[in-house]
């Protein structure tokens, strides 16, 4: 039982129109090599291409689009050093509301310059010491801003099943599909889709073997909590699923299945070489789960969401190099 009120496949829709003429509709890629590799018929729909490089801009747009008047005048705020910080930096500034992001005082350059490059003032905080969650709560008690979390919110994960949505509406109903699981955002979104538009689709989040915190509460029926994971997937080192990510994933997810580093780092390299495609560590994860099942995929129609391609030019030739 849930006492709060969960987001419906309505809730994606609307979003959908929001985002329309903003964020991209991103490409659904095939590929003969692939399709050969894995003995079925796959769809990979590719999040890299999306603005500031990963779905996230989806959901934040949604969320921002929302704000009151009054909201928009005294800004957001939003904890991450990652592509949620950028999603939600780029988004207001298009809609022109104030924004503060708040990063590891060690988060790298490359992506503090990129989230001031979208005009937002980064707070910078000492992992090891601080709490970033109370910095971000006192900044908005103090200052009236609203705080936008990376996933656990109805409006964050209604917009990123606006991928899915496009996916469905493009190829038709699926056998399977595979989607990368952090704190759940996606896969719960994603999930709202998949049970409008191809119910009889066997949908799978896929996390990171390091930190299978989604699977053992998957299977157990309770929010497991775990520490920071150790995991080349830097956008799926969450420490434990939401509660309206896990209600919905508990409902509507068919299982949650795990990749290792290895198996990102070969994705990742067959993504660059025979698709000519950069994928993030943590964009890998659905095609890797795909991969580590293939026996059972045979002749079905299969769908891949690639969440992410942001990553160092540098970070990629090392992991390459391996
Ligand atoms: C945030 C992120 C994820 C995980 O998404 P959740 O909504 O937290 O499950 C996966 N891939 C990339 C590239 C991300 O940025």
């Amino acid at each position: 039982m849930t006492s709060f009120e969960l987001p419906t496949y309505a809730d994606v829709e609307a979003a959908a129109a929001r985002i329309a003429g903003v964020a991209n509709r991103t490409p659904v890629l095939t590929s003969r090599t692939l399709n050969e590799l894995a003995g079925a018929e796959l769809f990979i729909k590719s999040e890299n291409f999306q603005r500031m490089g990963a779905f996230k801009f989806r959901g934040a747009f949604n969320a921002l689009s929302k704000f009151s008047p009054e909201q928009r005048k005294a800004g957001v705020v939003a904890f991450s050093s990652g592509n949620h910080a950028q999603g939600i930096a780029l988004s207001a500034k298009i809609l022109g509301i104030p924004a503060t992001i708040v990063m590891p005082h060690d988060a790298p350059a490359a992506k503090v310059e990129a989230t001031k490059g979208y005009g937002a003032e980064v707070v910078v905080y000492d992992r090891y010491t601080e709490d970033r969650e109370a910095i971000g709560r006192r900044l908005a008690g103090e200052h009236g801003l609203t705080l936008i979390p990376p996933y656990d919110h109805p409006d964050v994960l209604a917009g990123q099943g606006t991928a899915a949505k496009e996916l469905f509406e493009e190829v038709g109903e699926l056998d399977y599909l595979f989607v990368p699981l952090g704190g759940g955002g996606l896969l719960s979104g994603t999930a709202l889709s998949t049970r409008a538009l191809a119910p009889r689709c066997v949908l799978y989040g896929v996390e990171p073997e390091a930190g299978n915190d989604g699977q053992r509460s998957f299977r157990s029926g309770s929010i497991v909590h775990i520490d920071t994971p150790k995991t080349i997937a830097d956008g799926a080192q969450t420490q434990h699923l939401g509660n309206y990510t896990f209600a919905i994933i508990k409902r509507d997810v068919n299982d949650v299945l795990t990749a290792s580093d290895a198996d990102l780092v070969s994705a990742m390299k067959f993504f660059a070489t025979r698709m000519k495609t950069i994928v993030e560590p943590t964009g890998c994860l659905g095609l890797a789960g795909a991969l580590n099942m293939k026996q059972s995929l045979k002749g079905k129609r299969v769908g891949v969401i690639v969440s992410g391609g942001n990553i160092d030019l540098e970070r990629f030739c090392a992991l390459a190099a391996v």
